[in-house]
């Protein structure tokens, strides 16, 4: 009944785009100047206002002030201007922000559990005020991007994948919550920093820290039930892969890192191999790097040839090879290796070197995933270019910076035949007259619409099928003219649309598995999803 209060509740405020009837109707007459705007103008405003920013932090500023503020228009804009803002809300911007968090901190953002919280997480819940959520994103900021621990300030990840979830995937704004976990943080810097906004010591492990996650897990249970979706964000790898493995079966739980990864990876895959021929059973893999995403990966490849040919997993894995900081991963160093690595030690002598692990295993298909720049060297592509005529070759690690080549190395190595995506942007690429368009493995292709389908069908687990089915829907959306281009990923502009696609392949899979709850199914579940989906324009409040 108090204008004062609208005006302040972002939820429901639309600034200048209160009618003249609005304002009599709810307490607003003279708190707003004279002018009316529609959303459309007061977009416009905001674009403006944003390209005037020639510093990304100010943007991304301006855009969580503006999130705060008027949500709807946040969205509005965020889904109207996608392309050019996911950078901005998204990575690379939204590392810096974590990496400044404290300095920048002014309204909080989503939920904190901390150690000292231990005892009250369920408490800590309840203080949301939100009771209907459908998706947490929760990270314990020890792995955030390719920035490494940035503790608490890891919140910007958690919130910065929830505004993709609505703006993408279209979930209510008012049904996701960040969460970050806070169980300290062993970077020295940020001990060190006055304005730091987290626990001062260094991470709990072992027990301890299980502990609070399992209380924490637990009370997200209780609160909320069984169909929340829990995604677990830039955790380090070592907790990534035992929260998964220990959750997946009592939980609703998705690992972007992971899981995610693989099914965008996948999917260009399926999609290159359309326009180079072949079948992904015919192929063979070779990945440098060996953590949440290279063996992420490798898993789901094996598992969709194994599905494909009828074979056995432990067969179509020998198909695949993986490099680690030692070196490729090979019988004899089984016993020292990591779990998540000892699937993939195939009977082969040591090698050292990148280039000579391609050189003996000639793959068809090389995936960068080390998160280490310039490692596809000139003399690996040309290996690459020499034995097969179009090599895939992905070089997924993130930021720029770490990219293991440029696209324009690529194209030009590999004299224009190489089937080249990236982790990061690039440019296109013009090699000799012809102008070569690299894709981007961009996770925010997959986790909207999976969580969407998820939520439709109120599943209750999350099964690697889902994945396979959503690397099937997102490859069918590449047109022969992407093809033409040299992408293998279709353009953002279309996200919303295919988000739906690949939500309803996720449903229905949910439902074929008997782990869907929202009974009956509905008939047509491409119009369902879409259905679903959070419009952010602005409504009528006559
Ligand atoms: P991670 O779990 O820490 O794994 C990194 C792996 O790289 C480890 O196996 C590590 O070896 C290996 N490695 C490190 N330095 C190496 C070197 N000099 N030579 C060979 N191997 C080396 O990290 P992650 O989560 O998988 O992420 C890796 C990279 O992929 C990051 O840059 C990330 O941004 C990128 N990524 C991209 C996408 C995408 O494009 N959509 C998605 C996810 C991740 P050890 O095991 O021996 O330490
Ligand atoms: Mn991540």
């Amino acid at each position: 009944a108090c204008g004062y209060t609208l005006l302040r509740d972002p939820r429901h405020n639309k600034g200048l785009a209160f009618s003249e009837k609005e304002r009599d109707a709810h307490y607003l007459r003279g708190l707003l100047p004279p002018a009316t705007m529609n959303q459309e103008l007061q977009e416009k405003k905001l674009m403006h206002m944003l390209r005037q920013y020639k510093v990304p932090l100010q943007r991304y500023m301006a855009m969580m002030d503006l999130q705060e503020r008027n949500e709807r228009l946040f969205y509005k804009l965020l889904i109207d201007n996608v392309e050019e803002l996911l950078p901005v809300v998204y990575t690379p911007t939204v590392g810096e922000a974590c990496q400044k968090y404290g300095s920048i901190f002014r309204h909080s953002q989503g939920l904190y559990i901390s150690l000292k919280d231990k005892g009250k997480t369920l408490e800590v819940l309840k203080n949301w005020p939100e009771r209907n959520i459908q998706v947490i994103v929760v990270t314990d900021g020890e792995r955030i991007l390719g920035l490494g621990d940035l503790g608490c300030q890891g919140m910007g990840i958690p919130v910065g994948k929830l505004s993709l979830y609505t703006a993408l995937g279209g979930l209510r704004p008012s049904a996701c919550l960040p969460i970050t976990i806070d169980v300290g943080t062993n970077n020295k810097d940020l001990l060190k920093d006055e304005f730091y906004i987290g626990l001062r010591q260094n991470r709990a492990t072992g027990q301890e820290y299980a502990e609070l996650l399992e209380e924490f897990m637990s009370a997200v249970k209780q609160n909320y039930g069984e169909k929340v979706l829990i995604q677990f964000e830039d955790f380090a790898n070592h907790n990534a892969f035992e929260l998964l493995a220990k959750y997946r079966s009592s939980h609703l739980v998705f690992n972007d890192d992971i899981q995610g990864t693989a099914s965008v990876v996948l999917a260009g895959l399926i999609s290159a191999l359309k326009s180079v021929g072949g079948k992904l059973a015919d192929q063979k893999f070779l990945f440098l790097g060996a953590g949440e995403a290279g063996t992420g990966i490798a898993e789901l490849i094996a598992l969709q040839i194994s599905k494909q040919t009828k074979t056995s997993i432990e067969e179509t894995r020998k198909k695949i090879w993986l490099v680690d900081s030692k070196g490729l991963i090979v019988a004899s160093r089984k016993e020292s290796l990591q779990h998540f690595k000892k699937p993939w030690a195939h009977d082969h002598e040591p090698t050292k070197t990148l280039l000579d692990a391609v050189k003996d295993i000639k793959p068809t298909v090389l995936i960068g995933s080390s998160g280490v720049g310039k490692t596809f060297t000139k003399q690996v592509v040309e290996a690459m270019a020499s034995f097969n005529e179009k090599p895939i070759i992905l070089a997924l690690s993130n930021p720029t910076s770490q990219s293991e080549c440029t696209a324009e190395e690529a194209y030009t190595w590999s004299e224009g035949r190489a089937i080249f995506a990236s982790g990061s942007p690039f440019d296109p690429v013009k090699y000799n007259g012809v102008t070569y368009v690299p894709g981007q493995a961009n996770n925010a292709y997959v986790f909207p619409g999976f969580g969407l389908g998820l939520i439709i069908s109120g599943a209750i687990r999350v099964k690697d099928d889902m994945l396979l089915v959503a690397s099937e829907a997102l490859a069918a959306q590449v047109t022969a003219e992407n093809f033409e281009k040299g992408l293998i990923y279709p353009p953002f502009s279309n996200i919303r649309k295919i988000s739906a696609q690949i939500a309803a392949k996720v449903a229905a899979k949910a439902y074929e598995l008997g782990l869907a709850t929202h009974l009956p199914q509905p008939k047509d579940l491409v119009r369902y999803a879409e259905s679903c989906m959070y419009s952010p324009v602005y409504r009528s409040y006559l």
